[in-house]
């Protein structure tokens, strides 16, 4: 018996273990971060893997699942582009034990590159998707899902949004705990190994049974008791639910727990039973697409095609529609009363600063190709001038450097995404002779997510042997908060990259700041010298830095400096020092 006040990320982990899940595979991506660890919390002695990216995490579940055992799945809605491949394909095949596939979108976005909607993904790859509205229901819904992967051998999508994933509820679980279920792979070579003629099979079967499950998903039409209706999915349902209650509009609601596959017969009764039907949903209109009459929504441009649906939001779209004036009682917000909103930075002391602004020292005119992580702040250092996906800098540095050859050309990569997709560019780097130069910018963990491990801290394989095993033949590692080394660095990278016509990769470790903090006790302090230049806390930024207004001078803050010295290292006034 388990209760609490759990996130529903914690709620989906637990529905996976009461289904009997025996192995759990994951990439970490906010908003998905915490179910496997809170599998690994519930289950200790189940099987979990942060594998290196989400398309071998998928891979690694659906080939578990495909001899029998029961898994699960887990990635952020950005991290499915990456896993699409084999999405498509475990579709057809199916699965022999369970299947779910856990992908977290983030409409804001809050935290993410797009705003995509994972369940398009399903529409097109022909996977069942659940959409849950609430922890609670992100319980219910994944234990659905093992059921209906149980029952169909169907892989099947849970997609939760940030606000399913990041808020708590209180839950009890009854009794339910399933013990792991293994399988044995069974030889079925025209459903595993299918050929095209076996697809075109196996895809037949499986629309069938889409048609069978639709069926059996059928939204609930309620006892009519207006015109109008709401049909919702996910987070919108929950908010739709509270607007219409709390403010007695004459809407029924209508939830859908399975925005695909939608059942036919269910949308002809709503269209027949109601005058008006709104469809609410985040963040693409998967089920406003099967409606053809008196429908409203995104495809009306009644509701916005971007950012969150908000309580303010749904309430203004259901006023609208009912033709009633809705008297709102928000406070203006004079300009005086607006808050600040500071950007963010990278944390004082943070080895990636110095790693950036030894790169503009050593390439005054160079090209910045960046990635994805908190590393991707270093865009307020003037030395991030791309950021497109998990990756993308080192094939960006490759074709940067085509167009751009009298240029010099430094991409930088965490030591996470370099495993995860960064590899096979520099590979390809390699064997086209681009004369790059590739900064690993290594934490030694994934920092931005909540550290979770990363590959060459187990001790078996290191990133200088990745990158000899891609064919780098120049490789440099330093310390980054040796300034003028790394400065060193990169300058001979650059010059080996012009002769050698290859890439070059220049390593910069440190570990992450927020581990280390507290260990060094010195810390920095300004001198008179100080001419005001701005150098320390503008163009460096350390965020342990301000202006002193009245004395015209930089001041160091010495309940956030940790101690790194780099100012030291980058005041050109030589007025920074240690303090006594
Ligand atoms: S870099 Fe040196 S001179 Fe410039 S503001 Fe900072 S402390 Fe003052
Ligand atoms: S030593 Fe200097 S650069 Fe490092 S955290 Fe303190 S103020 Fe910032």
């Amino acid at each position: 018996m388990v209760n609490g006040f759990f996130l529903g990320n914690e709620l989906i982990a637990l529905a996976a273990v009461d289904s009997g899940v025996k192995s759990a595979y994951a990439y970490p991506g906010t908003p998905s971060s915490e179910i496997l660890l809170a599998f690994s919390k519930f289950a200790p002695e189940r099987y979990a893997q942060w594998s290196l990216n989400e398309k071998i995490a998928l891979e690694l579940a659906a080939g578990e699942a495909i001899s029998g055992s029961s898994t699960l799945c887990c990635m952020k809605m950005v991290g499915l582009n990456v896993a699409a491949d084999p999405l498509f394909s475990v579709a057809y095949t199916g699965v022999d034990g369970a299947m779910v596939l856990v992908s977290a979108d983030d409409p804001g976005p809050y935290s993410s590159q797009t705003e995509q909607d994972s369940r398009m993904y399903a529409v097109s790859a022909k996977m069942p998707v659940l959409d849950p509205c609430n922890p609670q229901d992100a319980y219910r819904l994944t234990m659905l899902g093992y059921q209906i992967s149980e029952k169909y051998r169907l892989p099947v999508m849970v997609r939760p949004v940030m606000r399913v994933c990041h808020s708590r509820q209180n839950f009890e679980a009854g009794d339910v705990s399933k013990e792991p279920i293994h399988g044995q792979f069974s030889k079925n070579t025209p459903r595993w190994a299918a050929t095209p003629k076996f697809r075109r099979i196996l895809h037949e079967k499986l629309n069938k049974n889409l048609d069978l499950l639709a069926a059996e998903m059928a939204p609930k039409i309620p006892e009519k008791r207006y015109d109008m209706a709401v049909v919702a999915s996910g987070y919108a349902y929950a908010m739709a639910k509270d607007v219409i209650n709390e403010m007695n509009l004459p809407f029924d609601m209508i939830k859908v727990d399975m925005p695909f596959p939608l059942d036919k017969q269910f949308v002809i009764e709503a269209e027949m039973v109601y005058d008006r039907i709104v469809v609410l949903e985040e963040t693409f209109p998967v089920i406003e697409h099967n409606f053809t009459i008196k429908t409203v929504g995104r495809l009306t441009g009644l509701v916005p095609s971007e950012g969150e649906l908000t309580v303010d939001i749904i309430a203004d779209i259901l006023f609208k529609t009912a033709g009633m004036t809705r008297k709102t009682d928000k406070a203006e917000i004079t300009t005086s009363e607006t808050p600040v909103q500071l950007k963010p930075r990278l944390c004082a002391g943070c080895g990636h600063r110095p790693a950036f602004y030894a790169m503009k020292l050593a390439a005054p005119s160079g090209i910045f190709p960046g990635d994805i992580g908190c590393y991707t702040l270093g865009v307020n250092l003037d030395a991030v001038d791309t950021c497109i996906c998990m990756g993308a800098s080192v094939t960006f540095a490759e074709a940067m450097k085509r167009s751009n050859p009298d240029r010099p050309v430094i991409c930088t990569i965490g030591d996470s995404t370099f495993f995860h997709t960064g590899v096979a560019g520099l590979t390809n780097a390699v064997v086209n002779s681009a004369p790059i130069v590739v900064a690993i910018l290594d934490n030694e963990t994934t920092a931005m997510t909540g550290f979770q491990p990363v590959p060459h801290k187990t001790g078996k394989l290191t990133i200088e042997q990745a990158c000899q095993g891609a064919g780098v033949r120049h490789i440099a590692k330093v310390d980054p908060y040796n300034l003028k080394k790394g400065v060193e660095a990169l300058k001979q990278a650059l010059a080996y990259a012009h002769t050698d016509n290859s890439p070059a990769v220049v390593i910069f470790t440190k570990e992450c700041v927020t581990k280390t903090r507290y260990k060094n006790k010195k810390i920095a302090e300004i001198t008179d010298a100080c001419t005001d230049c701005t150098i320390c806390y503008e163009k460096f930024e350390c965020p342990a830095i301000y202006r002193d207004k009245a004395k015209r001078m930089a001041k160091i803050d010495e309940t956030a400096c940790v101690g790194c010295m780099v100012c030291i290292q980058v005041c050109p006034q030589k007025a920074i020092g240690v303090k006594k």
